[in-house]
């Protein structure tokens, strides 16, 4: 098996900054977000039970799936978010599982955003935390998307904490500098890996 690190932090910590970090040292990255679109993409298993359980109304014309329409009925009907979560989150998990022992570098980087609230920390052998202040995760996040800096704050209170985090943190990657200052860290972090994976066997 694969030696896996978990990485994650809240909305606009930097994860994504981190992650093609550790890509441009050659580490294959696994993206739940990814993932999570691949599993309802046009053809998939996914898609198609979705299919059968809504109707073919749940799709637009193209085929693919209509987001907007099932955003709309699992908002207003819990019992529809359960069903649909139950079908979702573990054909997730097994796609990500699927990439993570497909690919050839020493040791897998699992994006996952929502990684300690999904119970997802479970599949890895290690956690990342990419750690900023609130501040920092507003201004970026609104600067980055062109939304308001409320919508920010709103999204972050629907996340766990940064104590709680950090709590569960193995290893934090500070981004309140420049962005220099990730690459470092990261150097540091990928010689740690590295050696824990070759001691990783099977
Ligand atoms: P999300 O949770 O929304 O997917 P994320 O955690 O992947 O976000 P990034 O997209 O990597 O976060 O970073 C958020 C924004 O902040 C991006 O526009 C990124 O370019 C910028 N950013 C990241 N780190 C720094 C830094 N150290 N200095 C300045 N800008 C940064």
């Amino acid at each position: 098996a694969k030696y896996i690190v978990g990485l994650t932090g809240g909305i606009g910590s930097g994860k994504t900054t981190v992650a093609n970090l550790f890509a441009e040292l050659g580490i294959t990255l696994v993206d739940a977000d990814i993932v999570a679109r691949e599993v309802v993409a046009l053809g998939s298993s996914g898609l198609e039970q979705i299919k059968a359980h809504f109707g073919d109304k749940i799709c637009l014309a193209s085929g693919e799936l209509n987001r907007a329409a099932l955003r709309e009925i699992i908002f207003s009907d819990k019992s529809q978010l359960e069903w649909l979560n139950n079908l979702l989150h573990p054909l997730i998990r097994q796609t990500m599982l699927q990439q993570v022992q497909i690919a050839d570098s020493e040791y897998v980087i699992l994006v996952v955003p929502l990684l300690f609230e999904n119970g997802l920390d479970r599949l890895v052998n290690t956690t990342l935390v990419v750690d900023v202040s609130p501040e920092l995760q507003v201004s970026r996040t609104s600067q980055r998307d062109n939304v308001a800096p409320t919508q920010v704050e709103h999204i972050i209170n629907s996340q766990i904490s940064r104590e709680k985090r950090l709590q569960q943190a193995d290893a934090v990657i500070n981004n309140q500098g420049e962005l220099a200052e990730l690459q470092s860290q990261v150097a540091l972090l990928h010689d740690k890996y590295l050696a824990q994976a070759s001691l990783y066997e099977t």
